[in-house]
């Protein structure tokens, strides 16, 4: 078991947080963005950066080439409309994509809208990791809490109607 502790302050035990979140053993704050057939996509639960979209699958798996060609169809379909949604609602220019196969918990793919403020800690991939770590320092205040919730809410109804 793993001790996680999430933006809201509240921790939790978990075996892998991926499947807790995607089984719903634990709410994500402003809760599921999208649910499809074999996903399931909420807010980052740790970085308090706003549209930032963790999209899972709902297998307990780790590699690309481990998704059955329904899932690779379904994941496609779901990134996509995630990233439409993230375009017309909360008008994200540019988003970058990260998967690893070498995490503590299962297949998920992050999707980090790239901001303006972000240009600070540099200009493309190396500036990621300073980014995640200032939102989850120093944008871990109530405005911004507030701002993010507001996002997820108008992702989800916009990716439910
Ligand atoms: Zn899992």
């Amino acid at each position: 078991m793993r001790k996680i502790t999430l933006s809201n302050g509240e921790t939790v035990e978990v075996e892998c947080l991926s499947c807790a979140l995607t089984s719903g053993m634990v709410n994500p704050d402003g809760g599921v963005v999208l649910e499809t057939e074999h996903f399931h996509a909420h807010q980052d639960v740790a970085n308090q950066i706003k549209g930032l979209i963790i999209l899972a699958s709902k297998r307990h798996i780790y590699g690309f080439d481990e998704l059955t060609a329904v899932e690779q169809l379904d994941y496609v379909k779901a990134l996509t409309r995630i990233r439409k949604a993230q375009r017309e609602v909360l008008g994200i220019e540019h988003v970058y994509y990260f998967y690893n196969e070498d995490t503590t918990h299962h297949f998920h793919t992050w999707m980090v809208p790239r901001y303006e403020w972000m240009y600070e800690f540099g200009r493309s991939v190396e500036s990621v990791r300073p980014s995640l770590l200032y939102a989850r320092e120093k944008m871990n205040y109530k405005e911004n809490i507030q701002e993010i919730k507001t996002a997820i809410q108008s992702l989800a109804k916009d990716l439910n109607k």
